[in-house]
């Protein structure tokens, strides 16, 4: 048998791509069903049967409610955060709260699924045809998250992988993997940037490659914006078109809208290499049906704030590495959006030069995450990968206010700390709250969890020290310790997240995932 290899999985928004690597080269394994990337879509019938990828997405018209797409949207999310709310509106399925913390869930009939479970089915398709595939076990993973996912969500992923029986050797960035993959190493100290418009994120870095390290100088980029909007651009537009020519909305019928939806992406698709396309839907409501025809300009023009919003992002990537558009000598595009000629000719504007055209942007990001496998398994040794945070690290202060710790775009792994001290006197507890973001008010950053300092020496207000340090591994994923200096006893705090799955349900869903569950079975709702 041959030993057992490290898959490299890109868990997309929309579609998924897995690889593994032989040295420096990857191979993208294709799924049962033949294709090179699936549909991260999972599909809940009412036999109890669990469809996941193409079956799932292509039973979705007759089955609106309970197939569930873009769930990365909602992995480390809690239900009350605002880009919650929106999504409640466009997705046909059911969002809801875990009674307990308040994280964002998935309806399936009578049950609440939390994001990580969703993904975990499509993980675990994953290992099972690329143990079929390569005729071997598939323990080991390396999963891809966009740059600008926080703790929570990195945890999140983290915990599919180990809910499909996984094990998670490290989690790294999207653009970061696709710098690695872009096969651009050959020329000496280069500046890379990386432009990934998929189906859910909007992600763009700057990369430096030195002597064979590659640094992530920067990330910037906008986690609701990618093809999911192109799509919903098409499907308001249409939704209009037929209130117009048959007076009939249609945002209360959900098998009309998923009809829609995917009439959208088809006719998106259709764009980038047809000037013009034709949108057919027999019978859409009773015997009502649409017809349409869409130039290739008139969705451009539809969809123009779209394109104009990765303007902003990518000037602050620039920025944010210190360099110009000038300096940097290659553009790899990630995403399928990124075929879209208006997206081509509006990346050509912002960095002034025709993209690098070898690289497959679908593919790309996972044949990375299998170099990655590589590297950490010795077989390629001349490459370091530097990741930077994505968003600033501190702690609430004294009203409201946030101290950073770490800030953005800091290479990781990282430790830093600071000393603190007490408010009033005679206290002898401290509440040390963590966030992440980039605004002065911790309450209007993303809150990552809580925790007290007890048994400080009770001293005038002012004295005690105490020690707050900051951790981040290679995986993105933050430890946050607490010591007081006065009295020299160690008293070190593991920051419990505020997201995220309770630590002995991911185990125990993990230990079934090992004894075995069917591929796309398997499913436990959460209590
Ligand atoms: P990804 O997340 O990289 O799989 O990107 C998926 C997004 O790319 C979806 O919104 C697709 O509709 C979109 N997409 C795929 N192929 C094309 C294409 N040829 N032209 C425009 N958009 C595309």
């Amino acid at each position: 048998m041959p030993p057992a290899k490290t898959l490299g999985i890109d868990l997309g928004t929309t579609n998924s791509c897995m690889a593994v690597a032989e040295g420096t080269l990857s191979t993208v394994i294709p799924n049962r069903e033949g294709g090179r990337t699936t549909p991260s879509v999972v599909a809940f019938k009412d036999n109890g049967e669990v469809l996941v990828g193409l079956p799932a997405k292509r039973q979705a018209i007759v089955n609106p409610a309970e197939t569930i797409y873009s769930v990365k949207r909602l992995m480390g999310r809690k239900f009350a955060e605002p880009e919650i709310e929106s999504l409640r509106y466009l997705l046909p399925y059911g969002i809801a709260p875990d009674a307990a913390n308040g994280d964002a869930r998935v309806k399936v009939r009578t049950s609440l699924l939390s994001p990580p479970e969703v993904s975990a089915l499509i993980l675990k398709k994953l290992k099972a045809d690329a143990e079929t595939f390569l005729g071997g076990t598939v323990e080991k993973a390396i999963i891809t998250v966009p740059a600008y996912f926080n703790d929570s969500q990195r945890q999140a992923t983290k915990d599919a992988g180990a809910i499909a029986g996984l094990e998670v050797i490290r989690i790294i960035n999207e653009p970061t993997a696709a710098s690695l993959a872009s096969g651009l190493g050959g020329k000496q100290n280069m500046l890379i940037a990386v432009y990934d418009l998929g189906g859910g994120t909007f992600d763009v870095s700057v990369l430096e490659l030195a002597k064979g390290i590659f640094e992530v100088k920067s990330t910037s980029g906008n986690t609701y914006l990618g093809g999911d909007d192109f799509d919903m651009k098409l499907l308001a537009w249409m939704i209009e078109e037929f209130k117009t020519q048959q007076g009939v909305d249609l945002h209360q019928d959900p098998k009309a809208m998923q009809r829609l939806k995917e009439a959208s992406e088809a006719a998106k698709i259709e764009l980038s290499a047809a000037s013009t396309t034709h949108i057919t839907l027999p019978f859409l409501y009773q015997d009502k049906s649409l017809e349409l025809a869409l130039s290739r300009e008139s969705f451009e023009a539809m969809t123009k704030d779209l394109v104009d919003k990765t303007e902003e992002p990518c000037r602050k990537a620039i920025e944010s590495a210190h360099v110009t558009a000038k300096d940097i000598d290659a553009v790899v595009l990630v995403g399928g959006m990124t075929r879209m000629p208006r997206i081509v000719q509006k990346v050509r504007e912002i960095f002034g030069k025709d993209p690098y055209a070898r690289v497959n942007p679908d593919e790309v990001v996972a044949a990375g995450a299998a170099l990655q496998g590589s590297i950490m398994g010795g077989e390629i040794a001349e490459v370091l990968l530097l990741d930077v945070t994505p968003l600033s690290l501190g702690l609430r202060t004294v009203g409201d206010g946030f101290k950073v710790l770490i800030d953005k775009n800091t290479t990781i792994p990282i430790r830093r700390g600071e000393i603190f001290t007490t408010t009033e006197d005679n206290q002898t507890f401290v509440r040390i709250g963590v966030f992440q973001g980039e605004q002065t008010k911790a309450s209007q950053n993303h809150p990552l969890g809580e925790f007290e300092l007890v048994g400080i020496k009770p001293q005038p207000a002012g004295k005690p020290r105490i020690e707050v340090t900051f951790e981040i591994n290679a995986d993105g994923l933050l430890r946050v310790s607490a010591k007081d200096k006065e009295t020299g006893q160690k008293q070190s705090i593991v920051i419990k997240p505020s997201t995220g799955l309770d630590r002995d349900l991911v185990d125990r869903l993990a230990a079934e995932a090992r004894a075995g569950g069917s591929p796309g079975g398997g499913v436990t709702s959460v209590p």
